[in-house]
């Protein structure tokens, strides 16, 4: 059994939503692409599985971190709402041409025959293919602690993790949640369990949260914030193993340090890996992703990777990144399909990964951190960002905050 593409994108997120609308908007006939995604749904928002999704009793508007409004349920955050344009409905696709294959893994991809083969056991062919296979949550047993099949430990990747951590905090009202990790995902869910009355503790290895982006000063604003809230950090210490109950489910949390955190559910927030796999030995790997150019385009030419599992020339910091955000995500799927479409009119990708904060201690803006900010503010903050102006005086820095940006 098989069939034949023009072009194939493997993973079904963020970027190829994003990929998709490129496509249509670039003109794709009917029966040119085709999407094969392990997912049951058509592409979403991903980061709103981590806002509003984790507020059950809020059916009203609540806001993403991008900055964007999201209804806290899906059909409503379906690529590409959190850019503020259409949203893709599986009928969307339907009505251009768009073959979605859902909940399908590819188990295997043959790059010199140019085929994929999916758990289904249907060959798809192409002549173009784009990897948007995203990356996987990390799992505690690689750090070889048990506890991934309990009922009441949580990871939060996709749409049935964050059923499962809808349903356990439901089930644990009032009780005690320990959060593991001090990233992105530990801070995310952290304020929604609190929302959600649970007891909060956080555990993580590092000084502060978020350690690889804050500042020292900016993580004690937001510890201070989150401890105003009821959260209890525990830091510089890791877990060690889970106390289980008959019925499997964890009771307590065991800690490095000899601390014991007595747990009615746990949520680990412990980092990603990319999904490399089916393409390991094939194509050039760099960063633990596919190594890509400008264009997106791997070692191989008619394999093109983009989103989380790319690594890129960033060229503001001249050199190879792979980034894991959703902007980042966004734009490379559609500078790819640019690529794809039109080779001679696309020049290189020119991505400005950026942060802002109205805290700055260093002497030359090397980089900014905004959070909720307005479209003018990001784009007067990018553009300080790609000006990397000198400056004089800190304190004054640190008096005009985001005003600095607004001037340049
Ligand atoms: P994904 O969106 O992960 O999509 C990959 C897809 O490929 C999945 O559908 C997967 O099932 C599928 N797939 C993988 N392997 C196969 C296979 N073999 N066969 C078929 N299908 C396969 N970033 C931000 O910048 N801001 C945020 O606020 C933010 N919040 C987030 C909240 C959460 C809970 C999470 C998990 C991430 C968040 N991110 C955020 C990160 C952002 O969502 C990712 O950077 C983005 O989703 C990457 O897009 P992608 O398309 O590369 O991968
Ligand atoms: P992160 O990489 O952000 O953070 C993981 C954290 O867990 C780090 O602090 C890490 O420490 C720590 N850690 C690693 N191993 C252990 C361990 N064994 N025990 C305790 N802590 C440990 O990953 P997340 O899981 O938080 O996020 C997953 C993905 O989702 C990322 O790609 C992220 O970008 C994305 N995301 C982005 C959001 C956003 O942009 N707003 C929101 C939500 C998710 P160390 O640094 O020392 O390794």
């Amino acid at each position: 059994m098989g069939r034949a593409f023009v072009y194939v994108i493997v993973g079904g997120g963020v970027a190829a939503g994003y990929a998709a609308h490129e496509f249509v908007k670039r003109g794709v006939s009917h029966g040119e692409l085709c999407i094969v995604s392990e997912e049951p749904v058509a592409p979403y928002e991903r980061p709103a599985l981590s806002k509003g999704y984790l507020l059950p009793e809020v059916c009203d508007l609540t806001s993403c971190s991008c900055g964007v409004q999201l209804l806290h349920c899906l059909p409503s955050f379906h690529c590409c709402v959190g850019a503020n344009e259409e949203k893709l409905t599986p009928k969307w696709y339907k009505e251009h041409g768009i073959e979605l294959i859902l909940g399908t893994q590819v188990k295997s991809a043959d790059l010199k025959r140019k085929t994929l083969l999916t758990a289904t056991g249907e060959t798809i062919s192409y002549k173009f293919l784009i990897v948007a296979t995203g990356a996987r949550a990390l799992k505690l047993e690689e750090f070889g602690v048990n506890g991934l099949d309990a009922d009441n430990v949580c990871y939060l990747r996709d749409l049935a993790d964050a059923n499962k951590l809808v349903d356990v905090m439901k089930s644990c009202g009032g009780g005690n949640a320990v959060v593991i990790g001090g990233g992105y995902i530990g801070m995310e869910c952290a304020a929604s369990l609190v929302i959600n009355k649970l007891n909060v503790a956080m555990v993580f290895p590092e000084a502060h949260c978020m350690a690889r982006l804050f500042t020292p000063k900016i993580a004690s604003y937001y510890e201070e914030f989150y401890e105003s809230k009821g959260v209890k950090f525990i830091k510089g210490t890791m877990l060690s193993s889970f106390d289980f109950n008959s019925d499997g489910k964890v009771t307590a949390v065991n800690l490095k340090d000899g601390n014991k955190l007595p747990a009615d559910m746990v949520v680990v927030g412990i980092g990603i890996r990319p999904n490399t796999s089916l393409f390991e030995g094939q194509l050039t790997m760099d960063k633990g992703g596919i190594k890509v150019n400008g264009q997106m385009q791997s070692s191989n030419s008619s394999v093109y990777a983009v989103g989380d599992v790319a690594a890129f020339p960033v060229k503001i910091f001249g050199e190879t990144r792979r980034l894991e955000h959703v902007d980042s995500a966004r734009k490379s799927a559609r500078h790819a399909v640019a690529a794809i479409v039109e080779p001679d009119k696309t020049g290189e990708f020119n991505y400005l990964p950026f942060f802002y904060s109205r805290v700055f201690t260093l002497v030359t803006l090397s980089g900014s951190f905004l959070e909720g900010g307005t479209k003018e503010q990001y784009e007067a903050i990018a553009q300080a960002t790609r000006l990397k102006p000198a400056i004089q005086d800190s304190a004054e820095l640190e008096k005009q905050g985001l005003g600095f940006a607004l001037t340049l």
